[in-house]
């Protein structure tokens, strides 16, 4: 019985001392990656700055990699701090250089070749790399049709390491690696026809569509590979499993879907000939009507850009448009309107644009005070398009629904029900095509996203930024590299 006494308080002794030992231990040890992020109040993340990742739009930083960084910076309750790295090269090096980044966030394909260099989080994004060259070239479309072609991919990118691996099969195979461009570089350049061949992932081309009218896919070099976010090899687990947690919220939540439909989604929404056809008229119609549509919305006090994404919508950058409907010119403004705007002849591009952007203030002035911003941008164009009096009764169907009648998420619902009997004989203004303003608003949003994006503040000084099609995200510092010959 004593001796059995005695053995419990030794016991008891040992692991008081073991627990205090472990306790000094754990004082003495540094803190593990996540303390650190915690302690300092701030979350260092590196990244590229490409439209893909990290740019800045009219309302300052944005991206895919950006907007997601950024929620999750929020969800640990610390302030983001973005560092960008001129190369992939560089970009790894940060991530492992003492008091570097915490995390790499830059569309990285998690793969072997990079065990060395980072360790990754759970995928993102699945993407695809896709072999591209310029439409009327004859199109490859198997490894060996690569040979004797002109190819340049990104230095330092998957894209390099898969070519690499191909190399092994086909000795032959030439192509040239460069830290000097950016992915929309390496797209320009194809559609420029300055390289034959580049490799992408299927986001950014998606994303980039828009921009370069001649550039196809030619065929998915193998299968699709995970994007993740990257912490230093060496570094604890700490973050990882943070990020990880993140991840899983934002593919259970929908924020993921809602980044990539935003993003990438143009193709989605603009169909491939209809994303060709824009990047065509972004180059070839826009910059004869880009200084019209600056002045009238500096007149009326709007952003240009979503008066460009108007005029496209309503005529595709046309003058002489007409309908059968009897709306006519850039703006397809009514008779009615134009004559109420001041406009005395609607063909004339500069008077329409006038005309249309003065429509726009009036229709939004109308608008009850109750719908906010961005919102009421949005309910404006719905006006613009469908009239004043049917969003209202749309309005109400919203309300009775228990739904948000300030919210265009909300609206956009509700409104094709206007085409249905059983729904628009009870509203004040009766039938209306309901479907079409959200097919309009939609269609210009995704205009004024893209314009947004080809035209970057910085160089906003500059006249006529479209014409010369500033992509964004691209360094315009960076010289141009001259490649050397095959
Ligand atoms: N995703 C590529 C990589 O992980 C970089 C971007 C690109 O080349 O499309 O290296």
């Amino acid at each position: 019985m004593f001796a059995q006494s005695v053995f419990r308080l030794r016991c008891a002794l040992w692991l008081s001392a073991v627990g205090i030992l472990l306790l000094l231990g754990a004082c003495a040890e540094e803190p593990s990656a996540i303390e650190r992020v915690q302690a300092e109040g701030v979350l260092r993340v590196i990244t590229r700055n490409s439209p893909a990742t990290y740019f800045q739009d009219r309302n300052g930083e944005t991206g895919f990699e950006y907007e997601l960084v950024k929620r999750f910076a929020d969800d640990l309750g610390v302030e983001l701090q973005i560092e960008t790295a001129d190369s992939l090269d560089e970009l790894f090096s940060s991530l492992n250089r003492e008091n570097g980044p915490a995390l790499a966030a830059a569309g990285l394909v998690a793969s072997e070749g990079r065990k060395q260099s980072a360790r990754f989080s759970l995928p993102y994004l699945q993407v695809t790399p896709q072999i591209i060259y310029r439409n009327g070239q004859p199109r490859p479309t198997r490894a060996q049709d690569l040979l004797g072609k002109r190819i340049l991919v990104l230095k330092g990118s998957s894209h390099a390491e898969q070519l690499a691996e191909l190399k092994r099969d086909l000795p032959e195979l030439q192509y040239e690696e460069s830290a000097a461009v950016e992915v929309v570089d390496l797209l320009r350049m194809v559609d420029e026809g300055q390289i034959d061949l580049t490799l992408v992932d299927s986001n950014e081309l998606a994303m980039n569509q828009v921009y370069f009218p001649n550039v196809r896919v030619a065929f998915d070099l193998g299968d699709s590979q995970a994007l993740g976010w990257a912490v230093a090899p060496g570094e604890d687990a700490s973050l990882l499993n943070e990020v990880n947690a993140f991840i899983r919220r934002a593919h259970e939540n929908g924020v993921l879907d809602r980044l990539k439909a935003r993003y990438y989604g143009h193709v989605d929404v603009l169909g491939y000939v209809g994303a060709y056809t824009f990047a065509k008229h972004l180059q070839q119609r826009l910059p004869r009507y880009e200084k019209f549509f600056r002045q009238a919305a500096q007149k009326n006090e709007l952003d240009w850009r979503l008066l460009a994404a108007m005029g496209y919508q309503e005529s595709l950058w046309q003058p002489t448009a007409t309908s059968k409907t009897g709306v006519r010119g850039l703006m397809m403004l009514t008779l009615r309107t134009a004559q109420a705007m001041g406009v005395s002849d609607r063909l004339d591009p500069k008077q329409s644009i006038d005309g249309g952007a003065k429509y726009i203030v009036h229709v939004k002035a109308q608008l009850p005070e109750s719908i906010l911003e961005p919102d009421r941008t949005w309910f404006a164009l719905a006006a613009y398009n469908i009239g004043g009096g049917h969003l209202e009764d749309a309005r109400k169907l919203t309300e009775a629904e228990g739904l948000d009648p300030n919210k265009w998420l909300d609206v956009q619902k509700i409104l094709p029900r206007l085409s249905q009997k059983q729904w628009y004989s009870k509203t004040r203004y009766g039938y209306a095509r309901g479907g079409e303003p959200v097919h309009f608003v939609r269609n210009i949003r995704r205009y004024y996203d893209i314009l947004t994006w080809v035209t970057q503040p910085q160089l906003e000084g500059g006249q006529v930024a479209v014409g010369n099609m500033h992509v964004p995200g691209v360094n315009k510092e960076k010289p141009d590299e001259q490649l050397p010959p095959l």
